[in-house]
């Protein structure tokens, strides 16, 4: 069904597969209204879940500034994606249409309603900025709330499936806390992804691992006091923001910070993520598990400090997907701000899940 033969027709074939996945693949709430999603019928499910929109690309920098949270991120990224072989493995999952209020609902058993109001009134003023490093255009809202539908259906379609999904989605979220944006991030999509799971899934054990190449203090944050979930954080560290230092372990013991100094390469944090990250997760026998899949860890990347390459984000995924005993797994984009680097990393992750 998506195999593009004809380089000069993917752009159609896309999406006729789109709208065929749409009427065999149906998400019931975002059309009627309902309060949860129901996947009615199964398609696919051989091939690995993309969620993106073009959409993803409105939140950018005003007034023509530039800034490494661009949308030439995820432009790139399906670009490189769409003329690699990998591209008919792929089948796109269709969130745009969940429900707007039940959305809402949704960001706030992560984020205060105080924040929730601030950020639309400030976007509503015409505010361009959110802190120091996090810009606000007339779309952020919009975007932020729409990387958050990515995240939440690709949740309901993993657990559903036991299958593999990658949200090429931004801004990243692992910054946020429930009381404000930092670091280019907006919403926490993946703690509001995994409170759904648990929430309204049923599920009770969660597994976060994140790979960016800063700490996820929003994502830790968020579960340090929630027995149902471990977070491991690999990071470069002492490095912005600051958080996630080795001692750092929650007051319930669930959090896990393992660091690198500043030119580590991908042969180490491959190891510790495989000796020290995976087997924190495993021993809590997660039914899904999470992954800020940043790519700042690239040597090529113009914030981060760490030396690895994009052939290791393969090994790192292959581990991942050969742990758990399940596929319930959902890949998503935080940072990596080198445009080609971070879209190749991408593809050989995606190809670490299908080989995995
Ligand atoms: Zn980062």
């Amino acid at each position: 069904m998506f195999v593009l033969s004809c380089p000069a027709s993917r752009a159609f074939v896309w999406k006729q597969s789109l709208y065929r996945l749409w009427k065999t693949y149906r998400c019931v709430a975002p059309f009627h209204n309902r309060k949860y999603l129901s996947f009615t019928t199964r398609c696919e499910l051989d091939n690995i879940a993309l969620l993106y929109s073009d959409k993803f690309q409105l939140h950018r920098p005003p007034n023509g500034r530039k800034h490494p949270e661009c949308p030439e991120r995820v432009a790139t990224a399906i670009q490189h994606l769409q003329n690699s072989p990998i591209f008919s493995k792929l089948h796109m999952l269709p969130f745009e249409q969940l429900d707007d209020a039940w959305l809402t609902q949704k960001v706030l058993s992560v984020h205060s309603s105080g924040y929730l109001e601030d950020l639309e009134r400030w976007i509503r003023q015409g505010a361009s900025i959110l802190d120091s490093d996090t810009y606000l255009c007339e779309h952020s809202l919009e975007v932020g709330r729409l990387a958050v539908k990515a995240w939440i259906t690709a949740t309901k379609y993993s657990f559903e499936y036991s299958k593999p999904s990658f949200v090429l989605a931004r801004p990243p979220g692992h910054h946020a806390t429930a009381y404000t944006g930092m670091g280019f991030c907006i919403f926490s999509n993946l703690a509001i992804a995994a409170k759904y799971a648990m929430e309204e899934l049923g599920v009770t054990r969660v597994g976060i691992l994140d790979w960016d190449v800063h700490h996820g203090n929003g994502t830790a944050s968020c579960f340090q006091k929630d027995q149902r979930v471990r977070f491991v954080s690999l990071h470069q560290f002492p490095f912005y923001p600051m958080t996630g230092a080795p001692e750092e372990r929650g007051p319930l013991g669930n959090l896990l910070n393992i660091t690198f100094p500043s030119g580590a390469k991908g042969s180490e944090f491959i190891h510790r993520l495989c000796n020290e990250a995976i087997p924190f997760l495993t021993q809590h026998q997660p039914e899904i598990v999470f992954v800020s899949a940043g790519y700042d860890a690239l040597n090529a990347d113009p914030l981060g400090g760490l030396c690895l390459e994009t052939e290791d984000y393969y090994e790192m995924t292959r581990a991942v997907m050969s742990s758990f005993g399940h596929k319930r797994i959902v890949f998503g984009l935080e940072g990596g701000y080198h445009v080609e680097e971070t879209a190749k990393a991408i593809e050989k992750t995606l190809q670490g899940i299908l080989e995995g």
